[in-house]
C-alpha cells in the first residue's frame, strides 16, 4: 500500500473574493496549482486530488453563533441590506468587505477543510492532506476577523471530535499574525493544544500571543506561544522550532497534527516585518513532516493561511506539497510558469528560482551584528522558556 496525500483545490475557491483592492488575492490559490501542476506534482502516484464541498450549517453551528452565520447569509445574498450594523460583525469596508456569495464561498472553504481532516482520520493510506483555501484562523463565534470569515480550522476540529470522543489535537500555527481565533475557541479545552509562532504582538495585527496567554481552566497550560522579533530570520527560527515542537508533540502524544501554513513571515512580505527566505519551510515541512509520523499517529491535515505577495505564497506552498509528497524538485521554476505570472502579476518582481535570494537576506542580517545577536539570544530564551515552562506540565497529562 502507498501513502497517499489528498490536496484540496477547487477553482471556485477564487469566489472568496474581497475585492481587486485587498490584499488577500484569491489568484495566490489559483498561481499556486499552477505551479504545482507545472512541476508534476499533480501527477505524481501519490497525490489524490480531492474536491471540497460546502460546509453544512450544522457544522458551522459548532463554531460560529446561528446570529452571525445569518448575518454572513443575509449579508452575501444582498450586500446593501440596511437592516444590519455589518460593524458588530467585523464586517464591512477595511479588513473585511462585504461581498456578493460570501456565505457560500466561506462554508466552501471550511468544508474544504473538514474533508481534509474527515480524510486524514478515515482513510488508512491518506496520512495527509492539503486545503491551501484553508487557516483562515483569526475569525471568533460571532466575528469576521483579519480576512477571515468563518474560522475552517475551528470547524474542522469540532468534525473531528465527532469521530472520536476526547480526540486529543495538536495544532502548530506558523502564519506571521498569531493564531488567535483558534487559540480563544479552544483557550480551556486540554484536548487542543494550540502552539502559535508569529511576530510579536506589540508590532503586528491582531495583539495578543504573549508567552503568559496559556489557557485557562481545565486548558491551563495547552495554549502556548512564541511571539517572535521583527526580523528573525531562518537560521534562528529553524533552531527554536526544531528544539521545541517536536518535544511539545512527543510529552502531549495528540491522535492527529493540524497546522496553520501562513507564508506572510517572507522577508518582503508588504503586511508584516518577518526576515524568513523560501528555504526555511523546506526545513519547517520536514520537521513537521517528522513530528507528525513520530509524534502524531502519523495523521497530518494541513491547511493554507497568509502571504501577500502573489510571487511568493505558491512557492512556499509548493515546496510544502513537495516535501509532503517527497519529491525533490529543481530549484529552477518552469518557463511556462515564469510566463504565467508576468502576465498575472506584472507589478512584482519576477522570480527565476524556487528557493530564492537567501542568501541576501543572512547578508542583510550580519551587517548589523547587533540585531542578529539580539534575535539569536531571544529565541534561545524562548527554547529554555518552552523547556521550562511548558514541558513539564504537558509531561504530566
Ligand atoms: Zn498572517
Amino acid at each position: 500500500m502507498v501513502d497517499k496525500v489528498g490536496l484540496i483545490y477547487t477553482e471556485d475557491y477564487q469566489k472568496y473574493n474581497f475585492g481587486k483592492d485587498h490584499p488577500l488575492r484569491p489568484l495566490r490559490l489559483k498561481l499556486t496549482y499552477s505551479l504545482m501542476e507545472k512541476l508534476k506534482l499533480l501527477e505524481n502516484e501519490r497525490l489524490e486530488l480531492l474536491e471540497p464541498r460546502m460546509a453544512t450549517r450544522e457544522e458551522l453551528e459548532r463554531v460560529h453563533s446561528p446570529t452571525y452565520i445569518d448575518v454572513v447569509e443575509k449579508l452575501g445574498k444582498n450586500p446593501n441590506d440596511r437592516s444590519i450594523s455589518p460593524y458588530l460583525y467585523g464586517l464591512g469596508p477595511g479588513d473585511n468587505p462585504i461581498f456578493k456569495g460570501m456565505y457560500e464561498a466561506s462554508a466552501l472553504i471550511s468544508g474544504g477543510s473538514i474533508i481534509t481532516a474527515d480524510k486524514v482520520w478515515n482513510e488508512e493510506e491518506i496520512k495527509i492532506a492539503f486545503n491551501p483555501a484553508g487557516g483562515l484562523h483569526h475569525a471568533t463565534r460571532e466575528k469576521a476577523s483579519g480576512f477571515c470569515i468563518f474560522n475552517d480550522i475551528a470547524v474542522a476540529i469540532h468534525h473531528l471530535k465527532t469521530l472520536k470522543r476526547d480526540m486529543k489535537i495538536a495544532y502548530v500555527d506558523i502564519d506571521c499574525h498569531h493564531g488567535d481565533g483558534v487559540q480563544w475557541l479552544f483557550y480551556d479545552d486540554p484536548n487542543v493544544l494550540t502552539i502559535s509562532f508569529h511576530e510579536d504582538g506589540r508590532f503586528l495585527f491582531p495583539g495578543t500571543g504573549f508567552v503568559n496567554e496559556t489557557g485557562e481552566g481545565e486548558g491551563k497550560g495547552y495554549s502556548i506561544n512564541f511571539p517572535l522579533i521583527p526580523g528573525t530570520n531562518n537560521k534562528s527560527f529553524i533552531k527554536l522550532f526544531r528544539r521545541t515542537v517536536p518535544k511539545l508533540l512527543e510529552a502531549y502524544a495528540p491522535d492527529v497534527l493540524i497546522t496553520q501554513l501562513g507564508v506572510d513571515t517572507y522577508f518582503d512580505d508588504p503586511l508584516t516585518q518577518m526576515g524568513f527566505s523560501l528555504s526555511v519551510y523546506r526545513d519547517i515541512a520536514q520537521t513537521m513532516k517528522t513530528s507528525a509520523k513520530d509524534y502524531c499517529q502519523d495523521k497530518w491535515i494541513a491547511f493554507g493561511g497568509g502571504g501577500y505577495l502573489l510571487s511568493v505564497v505558491p512557492r512556499a506552498w509548493t515546496i510544502f506539497l513537495a516535501k509532503m509528497l517527497e519529491v525533490e524538485i529543481e530549484n529552477e521554476l518552469p518557463d511556462a510558469w515564469i510566463k504565467e505570472i508576468k502576465k498575472e502579476i506584472p507589478n512584482e518582481d519576477t522570480p527565476y528560482l524556487l528557493w530564492d535570494r537567501g542568501e541576501k537576506v543572512e547578508v542583510q542580517m550580519l551587517r548589523n551584528p547587533e540585531i542578529a545577536k539580539k534575535i539569536i539570544d531571544y529565541t534561545n530564551s524562548l527554547i529554555e522558556l518552552s523547556n521550562e515552562k511548558y514541558l513539564p506540565k504537558l509531561n504530566k497529562s
